[in-house]
């Protein structure tokens, strides 16, 4: 690991000076993600400035319904807190489905936005990949890679993002609020995430002296009957070849009033399933339906060697899933 500065800072604005001085500086919040990337020397900062004294760890209820989450959260507080469980439940599953119990009492609502890809050759310095190093080359694309995007691709990147709190907040509609020595400003959640275009390296709108300090969750009476399904190798902790985040309501004459879809695992950024929510939004809440909107939505998908897979799997779970929101009383 390269030498690096170690700092705390003990408030935002003292954090923002820092790192507008400092440009090679990087914040450290829970250190899950980025301890790691710079142990395997993928990330490589000068100055490391920690953050988890700025007081940035409330969960606040708006006057409105919705919810003003402090950046530094951690997601096992954000996930157990009363509120989230009650109103927004498919958040408090997707965040206990993302992690063991540990990283979740370490890691960060706001680290938890600005975690990397864990495509495989991200990881090893020995292959081409565009993100670590730009105009590399993406070994992906020849590669293995069953894990990788099917939707939101380019030629220069087929990496997956890995959150799934970030899907969640995706149907929401959070909105992600930073500040700079340039004052402050909100990102729409759905596009904090950039594509990867020509450059996968640049992987937010977030720029590098920019702090997230908190994410709002609008009110949304339909996310209290919503659920989080996610499909993975194994029981334990992995990361999704595809989930669900959605939230239904069908009116008394079995006709979808409202709907907020989202998946995981199978995009680059978290992706909002807007094609599919448009053809279900007055449709009849049946299986045909549900399959029809999941194909429309996949149409776009470009499948590689090894992840066509997804395709079919994604489709099959959205239905799973709207089928459970429809059908199952108890569902939430
Ligand atoms: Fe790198 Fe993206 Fe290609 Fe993976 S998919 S090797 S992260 S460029």
């Amino acid at each position: 690991m390269k030498t690096f500065s170690y700092l705390s800072a003990q408030d935002v604005d003292a954090a923002l000076q820092r790192i507008t001085a400092e440009p090679g500086a990087k914040f450290l919040g829970g250190g899950t993600n980025l301890v790691d990337l710079m142990r395997e020397g993928i990330e490589a900062p000068e100055t490391l400035i920690d953050i988890t004294r700025l007081p940035l760890d409330g969960i606040e209820e708006l006057p409105d319904g919705g919810l003003r989450i402090g950046a530094l959260v951690r997601n096992s507080a954000l996930a157990a807190h009363p509120v989230v469980r009650s109103r927004y439940p498919f958040l408090s599953q997707a965040i206990l489905l993302g992690a063991t119990g540990q990283i979740r009492n370490m890691a960060t609502v706001g680290g938890n936005l600005l975690q990397r890809t864990r495509c495989l050759y991200f990881y090893d310095e020995a292959s081409a990949c565009n993100k670590r190093e730009p105009g590399a080359g993406c070994a992906a694309r020849e590669g293995f890679n069953r894990g990788n995007a099917v939707l939101g691709t380019s030629d220069d990147c087929v990496a997956t993002h890995p959150s799934d709190m970030a899907v969640a907040l995706a149907a929401i509609d959070a909105v992600v609020e930073v500040r700079s020595s340039r004052g402050a400003r909100r990102i729409a959640l759905t596009e904090f995430h950039r594509l990867p275009g020509t450059t996968p390296h640049l992987e937010s709108e977030l720029a590098p002296d920019e702090l997230i300090t908190a994410i709002e969750l609008p009110p949304l009476p339909i996310a209290a009957r919503s659920h989080y399904r996610k499909v993975r190798d194994r029981a334990s902790y992995a990361f999704a070849l595809v989930s669900v985040a959605a939230a239904l309501q069908v009116d008394a004459d079995g006709r979808i009033a409202e709907i907020r879809l989202a998946l995981g695992g199978v995009a680059t950024k978290p992706w909002r399933a807007r094609i599919a929510e448009e053809l279900l939004l007055g449709a009849e809440a049946t299986d045909e339906s549900f399959a029809r909107a999941a194909a429309a939505e996949l149409a776009p998908a470009l499948p590689l060697s090894g992840n066509a897979f997804k395709i079919d799997l994604a489709q099959r779970t959205v239905v799973a899933v709207l089928r459970k929101l429809t059908t199952d009383r108890s569902a939430s």
